[in-house]
């Protein structure tokens, strides 16, 4: 309802009434409009809107019931009262059956039809604010009603969507299974427990052993039945365990290659372990042909070689002129030269099989040193070779010919991988309980990727390999760490391309 006074219409046909009526109702702070005819009354209906009707009863041809009509085709909320005598009670009872709000007796008590207004109003004001409760309540039904509706949409995407996530899931798990049960190596997963929880066919086949049977083994039990070492425990990322080659016995026996990796949890805790299996065994029998071949190819380069060197001597001894004897040094250089590749092949060839053998005695370094420097001062013109030793007497615990042919590889290597010429520098030093012979060149260098590489097996840097200039079989450091190793000692590199190279020998020192 609005703040403007309420509107009542007051309509009778007796006019002092009426004026009395609407002085009254005016003084109470109402906005009164008169009519003193039924049509004058129609008419004010049709152009207002009126909050209280205060009619006659009757009044002429048009009585109250129609304005009582009117007014409420107009404006159901209209509030009407109906001002009868005692002849017509019965038609005012009927009025409040069709809507009337309530009728007053004529004569009426002013304070009786005062009250009747209010009580008239304050219905009329009542029923507007549970009107406006209502429909803000329907509002707030039909916004629970969409809420309910996208809701309701939201989870039968959500649902649609998680049976996708699931198919997926599904599909991933089958081709995962396929990967695993198609590969060609063996697989065994642990948990957290360090049980087996998974094996694959590969791994059933190569152990002779039953899906039911593996699941649930410790890795204890596993080793019982492969013959492998036990795992340490279970391995986290940093400690994962080496690779190792162990023989599984069983009626085919095999070489396998075992490696572990573990599987990281959320957490970044470990939470199991997955073993690889790999059959070996044809790579063995390669590996183990290759070696007899190595062997027996350079056992059998050695001989005509030695005859062929004895040879050459004797001829060079029986010719004296200065012509043949050039021509037989050159045949004598090649020669060593051939024998020294042989050497390094018999070499690879015991190391191989575990039989590089040194006869250990007390050795004065600087002696050594000197000694392998004399060879090359003859033959090599373009380097400078220098010592720089403070301890003279140095004497470590080795085997001389052997540590003679390690420093002999690295000078030579000095010298060969800087072809400019230049400064070949050996450095003998006490260290603790070891001494450091350290051979210092200034040639090409090595690239930081390629020196852990250098050790390896017939092993050469790249640009050594692409320029085919400097020779060589990638074997004479392989041979130098198998002998350093078998000495007690270590041999390591510092090199930076383009500014040389200096390898470092460390060895027991003689205690005596
Ligand atoms: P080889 O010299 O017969 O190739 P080595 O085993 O003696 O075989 O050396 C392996 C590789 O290490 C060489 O091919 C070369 O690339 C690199 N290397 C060794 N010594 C040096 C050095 N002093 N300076 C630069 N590169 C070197």
């Amino acid at each position: 309802m609005s703040l403007a006074p309420p509107q009542i219409l007051v309509v009778d046909d007796e006019e002092s009434v009426l004026m009395t009526l609407a002085a009254v109702l005016r003084r109470e702070g109402y906005e009164v409009h008169t009519a003193g005819t039924g049509s004058q009354a129609l008419q004010a209906i049709r152009k207002n809107r009126f909050d209280l009707l205060l009619s006659d009863l009757r009044i002429d041809e048009i009585d109250g019931l129609t304005l009582l009509a009117a007014a409420q085709k107009r404006d159901p909320e209209t509030v009407t009262i109906l001002l009868t005598g005692y002849a017509s009670l019965e038609s005012a009872v009927q009025a409040l059956r069709h809507g009337a709000f309530n009728y007053l007796l004529k004569p009426c008590n002013i304070d009786e039809m005062k009250l009747a207004i209010e009580r008239g109003l304050e219905k009329k004001r009542l029923s507007e604010a549970l009107r406006t409760r209502a429909a803000e309540l329907e509002q707030a039904n039909r916004t629970i009603q969409s809420i309910n509706e996208s809701l309701e949409e939201k989870v039968t995407q959500a649902t649609a969507e998680l049976a996708e996530r699931i198919g997926e899931l599904q599909e991933s798990r089958r081709q995962l299974t396929a990967v695993i049960d198609s590969m060609q190596d063996g697989l065994l997963v642990y948990d957290s427990a360090g049980r087996v929880v998974q094996a694959n066919p590969f791994a059933l086949q190569l152990f002779s052993s039953s899906y039911d049977d593996m699941m649930g083994l410790g890795s204890v039990d596993v080793a019982k039945l492969t013959g492998e070492p036990p795992l340490t425990a279970l391995p986290s990322e940093e400690t994962a365990d080496r690779p190792v080659v162990f023989e599984f016995g069983g009626p085919r026996p095999r070489f396998v290659r075992r490696i572990v990796s573990s599987i990281p949890s959320e957490a970044g805790r470990t939470s199991g372990c997955v073993v690889v299996y790999q059959d070996i065994t044809d790579q063995k029998e390669v590996e183990q042909l290759k070696d007899d071949f190595l062997s027996i190819a350079s056992h059998e380069l050695k001989t005509p070689l030695t005859s062929i060197m004895g040879y050459t001597q004797l001829l060079g001894r029986k010719l004296g002129s200065a012509n043949a004897a050039e021509v037989l040094d050159v045949i004598q250089a090649q020669c060593r030269r051939m024998n020294r590749l042989v050497e390094d092949l018999l070499d690879v060839s015991r190391i191989e099989r575990g039989g590089l053998e040194t006869a250990h005695c007390p050795v004065t370094l600087p002696t050594v040193v000197e000694g392998v420097l004399a060879k090359f001062r003859t033959t090599s013109h373009r380097h400078e070779f220098r010592v720089l030793c403070h301890d003279e007497g140095i004497t470590v615990w080795a085997d001389e010919d052997r540590l003679d042919q390690v420093l002999s590889n690295l000078v030579s290597n000095a010298i060969k991988y800087s072809p400019d010429g230049g400064a070949v520098e050996v450095t003998i030093k006490r260290r603790e309980q070891h001494a450091e012979v350290a051979v210092r060149d200034w040639g090409i260098g090595i690239a930081p990727e390629q020196q852990s590489r250098i050790f390896s097996r017939f092993y050469q840097a790249d640009s050594v390999v692409r320029s085919r200039r400097f020779g060589g079989m990638g074997l004479g450091l392989f041979i130098c760490k198998a002998i350093i190793d078998e000495m007690g000692g270590t041999i390591s590199v510092e090199s930076a391309v383009g500014h040389g190279s200096t390898f470092r020998v460390s060895l027991p020192l003689w205690k005596r």
